[in-house]
């Protein structure tokens, strides 16, 4: 469980070995290890957790939730996703026996063989005391330092003393240490009511032993800034998909209001630009599955927020496969919604100074050019694996297709769950969890 995981709460030598809190009964087959703490590995850690098997949860960031946390609603259904993530968190609490979650963890060497591993995790300093921290934000509002807010994707600042989100799990402050290097300030230290803050924590390693691993690393945006004709490098009213989710939520940079980032404009003409470097071979050369959706539930943003709004949609074929097609149809109902077949060509501010962009595609049905004003741009970027590009994991026994996405390696006990493995959505990522679960589980009854 979480607030004892010892990231945030040892005041050790450098690299010190940190115990794990579980005790297994004698006999009892070795525990599953689950990386990363997005919805699939949330998941997937759960499923094991209350089949009965000891789960070791390793998240690289200072609280759980993954890129969905960051989400202002879910589609189908349109509901906020911390109603799933509360359901998951409260879970993740009752069950202190099998539970360890390491926050700001990655896997440092992973050495042994299907049931019988031995993984070391690094803990960064988290520079609180978890235990100690009460969440009254004293440390945040005498913190001179700003920087970039990562959960916001870069539209505005945090503290250096930040919490992660509003609704983080653990809900514990952390100190971003590398924005204070080189800094003799301690405001934050004297301001702690509790005594929470340890400027002098050291990174440590715990060494944990399991009989398989749940590789749930999911995603990060493809970089928008590399797609110049769409001028998301150039101009401010031009933002990511991912930007628009934090655009639109209450606990938001805007807290909720859909404006313009460069001058605070109501937002009421939007342009989404579909497959903004997705299946293309100059970018990502495959479908993430999910943009067509996401940017027709964007769309729903745009349109209950202003009823007057309009929204153009510029696509080359929409994907909205199953179930979803009915929310496509709903969506596409509407007459503020325009559906334009069509590649984007370039995207430029109008010349003749209104301060509106023109988004410039040629329109595949009519085959003629159209140039369409509008307030805000958004691209549908696609998901690419976290791992894509990283280090590899000394030991880790596990290879990597062509784009990046986890294999499979049932042989060696190392199952892979949600956008690590492909592109999908969350109902697939939770079904995907489930299943490596189990296989994980099997594994290490079988050892
Ligand atoms: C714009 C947009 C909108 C979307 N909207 C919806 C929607 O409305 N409905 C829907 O069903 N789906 C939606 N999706 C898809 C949804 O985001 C994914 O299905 C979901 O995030 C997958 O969860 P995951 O756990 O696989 O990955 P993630 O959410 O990426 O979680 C992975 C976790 O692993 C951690 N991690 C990464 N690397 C490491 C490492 N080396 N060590 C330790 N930890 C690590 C990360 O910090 C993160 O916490 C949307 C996607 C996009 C792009």
């Amino acid at each position: 469980m979480e607030g004892s995981s010892g990231n945030g709460n040892g005041r050790g030598p450098a690299a010190a070995a940190v115990s794990t809190g579980i005790t297994s009964a004698p006999g009892r087959e070795r525990g599953i290890l689950v990386v990363g703490g997005g919805m699939a590995g949330i998941s997937a850690a759960i499923e094991a957790a209350e089949a009965g098997s000891d789960v070791y949860v390793v998240e690289q960031g200072p609280s759980l939730g993954g890129r969905v946390a960051q989400m202002h609603q879910y589609f189908p259904k349109l509901c906020p996703p911390y109603c799933g993530l509360e359901i998951n968190f409260r879970r993740i609490r009752s069950d202190h026996r099998h539970f360890k979650v390491f926050t700001q963890a990655t896997l440092e060497n992973v050495s042994g063989v299907a049931g019988d591993y031995e993984v070391t995790i690094r803990l960064a300093p988290r520079y609180v005391i978890s235990e100690r921290c009460i969440a009254c934000n004293r440390c945040a509002e005498v913190c001179p330092v700003e920087r970039p807010n990562a959960f916001n994707y870069g539209l505005d600042t945090t503290k250096a003393a930040y919490l992660p989100n509003p609704m983080a799990f653990p809900m514990k402050y952390v100190i971003d240490g590398a924005a204070c290097v080189g800094s003799a300030c301690s405001a934050c230290v004297e301001a702690c009511p509790t005594d929470a803050i340890d400027l002098q924590m050291q990174p440590k390693s715990v060494t944990v032993k399991v009989g398989a691993i749940v590789l749930a690393t999911g995603w990060k945006p493809y970089d928008a800034n590399n797609l110049t004709i769409l001028g998301y490098a150039e101009h401010r009213d031009v933002v990511s998909n991912v930007q628009f989710e934090r655009l639109a939520a209450v606990d938001g940079p805007t807290c909720g209001r859909i404006v313009r980032p460069s001058d605070g404009r109501e937002a009421k003409r939007v342009a989404f630009v579909q497959c903004a470097g997705s299946r293309d071979v100059n970018h990502l050369p495959y479908c993430s599955s999910i943009c067509c959706l996401s940017s027709i539930k964007e769309a729903t943003y745009v349109r209950s927020q202003y009823p007057d709004s309009e929204v153009f949609v510029f696509y080359i074929d929409i994907r909205a496969p199953g179930r979803n097609e009915d929310f496509y149809h709903r969506i596409r109902a509407d007459e503020g919604v325009h559906f334009i077949k069509g590649k984007v060509a370039k995207v430029f501010a109008d010349p003749a100074g209104s301060g509106d962009l023109i988004v410039e595609a040629d329109e595949m049905l009519s085959g003629a050019k159209r140039q369409v004003p509008v307030d805000m741009v958004v691209l549908a970027t696609g998901m690419q694996p976290s791992l894509a590009g990283a280090a590899p994991i000394p030991g880790l026994p596990v290879e990597f297709d062509e784009h990046g996405f986890a294999l499979e390696n049932r042989a060696a006990g190392i199952f892979v769950a949600g956008v690590a493995h492909r592109p999908s959505d969350v109902v697939t990522t939770v079904r995907d969890a489930t299943g490596a679960a189990l296989k994980a589980i099997h594994t290490t009854v079988q050892a």
